[in-house]
């Protein structure tokens, strides 16, 4: 769901796995053999993971273990370079299936079964942004997110 006046790409499978990389390559950043372990262990799941989630897949899949510690630290890196999108009220993240465009992606998180779909409207967005400028407050990453039941929880 999305309302965009630009040409915005949408990726999935392998094909978000190299949108990632040429994105943080872009950024002058490494992609490294663990960076690349945890963006596809990231973009596995439909649901927002958390750090100790992946920590736990990676150390079963590589037989040695991976402290949480330095997944958050290529989550932030994923964040900060726009790969990956933290899902505060779940304190938990999701790969970013539009790397290379960036938005205040506007989520809607299900209390019941915990799926978090998320709609990128600048317009609603901007307006946020605006408003909050116009407090003298100025907006760095708005974090946009609704809590409720999803279409198949609601029946
Ligand atoms: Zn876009
Ligand atoms: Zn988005
Ligand atoms: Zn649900």
């Amino acid at each position: 769901m999305a309302s965009h006046s630009h040409a915005h790409k949408e990726h999935s499978g392998t094909g978000l796995i190299e949108a990632a990389r040429d994105s943080l390559i872009a950024s002058g950043e490494q992609w490294t053999g663990m960076r690349e372990a945890v963006f596809a262990e990231l973009a596995k799941h439909e649901r927002p993971v958390s750090a100790y989630d992946i920590a736990d897949n990676l150390s079963r899949a590589r037989g040695k273990r991976v402290a949480p510690n330095s997944i958050y630290r290529i989550l932030d890196l994923f964040v900060a370079n726009n790969l990956a999108l933290r899902v505060e009220s779940a304190n938990a993240f999701l790969a970013n299936t539009h790397p290379g465009c960036q938005h205040d992606c506007i989520f809607m998180v299900c209390d019941e079964c915990g799926e978090a779909t998320h709609i990128d409207d600048d317009q609603t967005s901007r307006r946020i942004r605006d408003l909050a400028a116009g407090c003298g407050f100025s907006a760095r990453r708005p974090v946009i997110e609704l809590r409720g039941l999803c279409k198949a929880c609601k029946g």
